[in-house]
């Protein structure tokens, strides 16, 4: 379903990308880009839909894997601390006690809602500040409560709109999307995530005087015994600078760069060969995953492949693995390009020998990024 939905709506965007790149009246350009904020609104639609669906039919299961909770935390950090400051607003982190570093747990969904809480903060917030506390309780031997606040200064939820604001396509009053956009969803996850893992969230509001959303979630502490790491915060701000570079410079930033495209579908190859080409990319396309094995075995060189994974004849991850099979591309670097989005595709991805993942729709300024990125590192 994910799949079938994603790849439609990713010749739109891609269409209405390059369509934005061309000479266009003022009039044209305004309808193209409200047709592409209706993208992004049904592309979130569709993702947190989904995801709703799984949960409500019990079908959807926590990880428990060991994870660094202050390495999601600073990841947090990074992303909302830019956020905050393109809106000349503050995003402050306070670390409170002694939390612990490693647990067992499923860290990507303990970010959705994170990501979903603090994006809505930022988003509803046009003066003052968000802050983010993060503190810690015994339990026993092997767990922590993990408590976590979020505050902001912004325009508040009353008391009547906050009794439904954990149901599904719920907003605070249907102004909410004409001005703000959103789909009423993140809450009503966030909140059978939370409690999928044992845990509760609870907001405290009222209109125009800001929210605050404490979550609690009781987690497993792993073998590892580290307390929660504060030092890594000032790197991750270095990272995210970093990053912004990388955004701010992305023109001719793959100028030389040889990309054997694998694609079964005409539009998509079109899509990504133009917005590959207007960085300045040498683009070869390939129609499945015997082509591409066949076009890398033909000697050319190649700096990084775009790998499609539902694909005719061999699928992507087929062809993936073929290719580390042989020692002269061991260390190639493969990127998934793919509508297979979900979190056991990126993981089977990583499993087949891919160096990353891009989701269809294709993010042109993420495209280019984790290119820029698997390229800089396969040359260290
Ligand atoms: P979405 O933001 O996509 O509409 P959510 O389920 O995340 O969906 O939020 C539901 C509604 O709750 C929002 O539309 C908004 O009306 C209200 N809301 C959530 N967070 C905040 C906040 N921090 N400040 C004000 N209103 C909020």
């Amino acid at each position: 379903m994910n799949h079938e939905l994603r790849t439609p709506l990713n010749a739109i965007v891609g269409l209405v990308n390059l369509c934005l790149k061309t000479p266009l009246t003022d009039k044209q350009a305004d309808y193209l880009y409200q047709a592409k904020l209706a993208t992004h609104t049904l592309m979130s639609l569709i993702n947190q839909s989904l995801d709703y669906a799984k949960i409500e039919s019990g079908k959807l299961e926590l990880e428990c894997l060991e994870f660094d909770l202050s390495e999601l935390i600073h990841k947090i950090y990074a992303v909302f601390n830019m956020q905050a400051l393109d809106k000349n607003i503050e995003f402050n982190l306070h670390i409170d006690g002694e939390i612990n570093r490693y647990f067992l747990g499923d860290a990507l969904r303990v970010e959705q809602v994170l990501l979903n809480i603090c994006s809505n903060a930022i988003k509803f917030t046009d003066q003052g500040d968000v802050s983010f506390w993060i503190g810690a309780k015994e339990i026993n031997n092997n767990t922590q409560q993990i408590m976590i606040k979020i505050k902001d200064s912004g325009i508040g939820i009353s008391k009547e709109q906050q009794a439904t604001l954990f149901q599904s396509f719920q907003q605070a009053d249907n102004t909410t999307t004409r001005k703000y956009g959103g789909t009423g969803l993140g809450l009503a996850i966030s909140k059978q995530l939370v409690e999928l893992m044992g845990g509760s969230i609870v907001i405290n509001s009222d209109l125009g005087k800001g929210c605050e959303f404490v979550i609690t979630m009781p987690l497993l502490k792993s073998n590892q015994n580290a307390l929660f790491d504060c030092s890594s915060l000032m790197t991750r701000q270095k990272d995210s600078e970093q990053e912004k570079q990388v955004d701010n410079h992305q023109e001719h930033s793959l100028q030389g760069v040889n990309v054997l495209l694998v694609e079964d579908i005409e539009i998509n190859r079109m899509i990504a060969t133009e917005l590959l080409e207007n960085h300045g990319a040498k683009v070869t396309p390939s129609f499945d995953g015997q082509h591409a094995l066949d076009t890398l075995q033909a000697g050319d060189h190649f700096d990084v492949v775009l790998m499609d994974i539902q694909m005719p004849v061999m699928d992507g991850l087929q062809a993936t693995r073929a290719i580390r099979a042989m020692p002269k591309f061991e260390h190639l670097p493969i990127l998934a390009m793919t509508a297979n989005a979900m979190n056991e595709d990126i993981a089977n991805c990583q499993e087949a020998g891919m160096n990353g993942h891009i989701a269809k729709p294709i993010d042109e300024s993420n495209m280019i990024t984790r290119i820029l990125t698997v390229l800089s590192s396969s040359d260290a």
